[in-house]
């Protein structure tokens, strides 16, 4: 086996939580934090196999994570009572299978980019360790008490990220004599490599490769993953609308607020306006608000002839009394003439005047049947449309 990785996650901290459970346990966005991090590794083509390393205290917490049916994983391992030990132990684990590489993951650092681990793994290629990290952007001070002592040049300062990169047999024994030595002051896995003189390297971090220790890290990480409480979370609805006119003699078509000459005239009660019929259903459809009939009956003799922009504006003033907004729109109009794309721009243009949606969110599509059917007989036009309103 070429690369293995090992997450690190026996940690007992639960600053970040009053819940008292191990922060790698937390809940982010339905699940919790260790499995956002093995999924990632497990995604991703350059890991070949993963070691979790656990506190025996969470053996029920990992065994609810239902890793059954993550490939690349292997039993978890137990750790020891601090972060090199636990390590160590995860080292030890893979004797068997003696890997090239180990990648030694935080579980506490789920926002883990593919490209990320690409610059780790690529460069492990040539080098005994590969560190990421960040330069250092805030300057430093060494206080005593409440008092500064002095200012640390903060140039050469970089942040260290997980996951560190080894050659696997050199790691293990920098472990293994340091368990030996007795020193147990390691605070990653590099300083071990740093000891026993190995080849290390750093490359770019990634900002977002945040370990998650405060209730502020949780928020913004719950932000991120679009999740939130769910309460400040808009709610999308979606609706569609269908609507045939037949042709009658005459010499043009109103489609989309827009007068195209024809050969033909559509018949109904108002402009005939089969497209902006369709699309005004579609909008009272993300409100379930019935239909176009039901606001504007057809044996009204107040709609005789009007222009359909009315009956759009109207189903556009429900949606907006809802506190709904439209995300896009999407018609297509079925006929085999008019030719529709010549005028397709200015078709947007209109709805986009009547709607105040963006030019941008506005499709308008056309088809014929192929001659099949009542449009394909040149008997009227038929039109269907979608529209994606947003709620908040
Ligand atoms: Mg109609």
């Amino acid at each position: 086996m070429k690369t293995v990785a090992v997450i690190v996650a026996a940690g007992r901290g639960t600053r970040a939580g009053s819940d008292k459970v191990p922060k790698q346990y937390r809940v982010l966005d339905g699940q919790p934090v260790l499995a956002h991090t093995i999924r990632k590794l497990a995604e991703h083509g350059g890991v070949d196999g993963i070691v979790v390393v656990i506190h025996p205290d969470d053996l029920s917490l990992y065994e609810a994570l239902n890793t059954g049916t993550v490939p690349k994983l292997f039993p978890p391992v137990f750790g020891g009572n601090t972060r090199q030990e636990s390590v160590r132990a995860g080292l030890s684990s893979l004797k068997q299978c003696n890997p090239v590489h180990v990648l030694i993951h935080d579980a506490a650092r789920p926002f883990i980019a593919s490209e990320l681990l690409d610059r780790v793994a690529h460069s492990l290629l040539i080098h005994e360790g590969v560190v990421p990290a960040l330069p250092v952007a805030d300057t430093i001070k060494v206080v005593r008490g409440e008092h500064i002592e002095s200012t640390v040049d903060r140039r050469g300062l970089w942040s260290a990220q997980t996951p560190q990169g080894f050659d696997y047999l050199k790691i293990l024994k920098a472990h293994e004599l340091a368990f030996e030595a007795g020193k147990a002051d390691f605070t990653d896995d590099a300083s071990l490599g740093e000891w026993q003189g190995l080849d290390i390297i750093v490359v770019g971090g990634d900002s977002t490769n945040v370990k998650l220790t405060t209730e502020q890290d949780f928020k913004d990480a719950e932000e991120r993953l679009g999740g939130g409480s769910g309460e400040q979370m808009a709610e999308a609805r979606i609706g569609q609308g269908f609507d045939v006119h037949a042709f009658v003699p005459g010499d043009h078509v109103v489609l989309c607020g827009l007068k195209i000459p024809h050969v033909m005239a559509l018949t109904g009660h108002s402009d005939a306006d089969v497209a902006l019929h369709a699309l005004t259903d579609a909008i009272l459809g993300t409100i379930s608000d019935g239909d176009i009939g039901a606001h504007f009956p057809p044996g009204d003799p107040q709609w005789r002839g009007v222009a359909s922009s009315i009956f759009l504006r109207e189903a556009m003033k429900r949606l907006t009394n809802r506190n709904g907004s439209l995300v896009n729109v999407d018609i297509t109009i079925i006929c085999e003439s008019p030719k529709i794309g010549p005028h397709r721009d200015a078709m947007r243009e209109s709805v986009a005047e009547i709607t105040g949606l963006d030019f941008d969110r506005i499709s308008i599509k056309a088809t014929t049947t192929e001659g099949l059917g009542f449009a394909g007989r040149r008997e009227g036009i038929a039109a269907q449309a979608m529209a994606l309103a947003r709620f908040s």
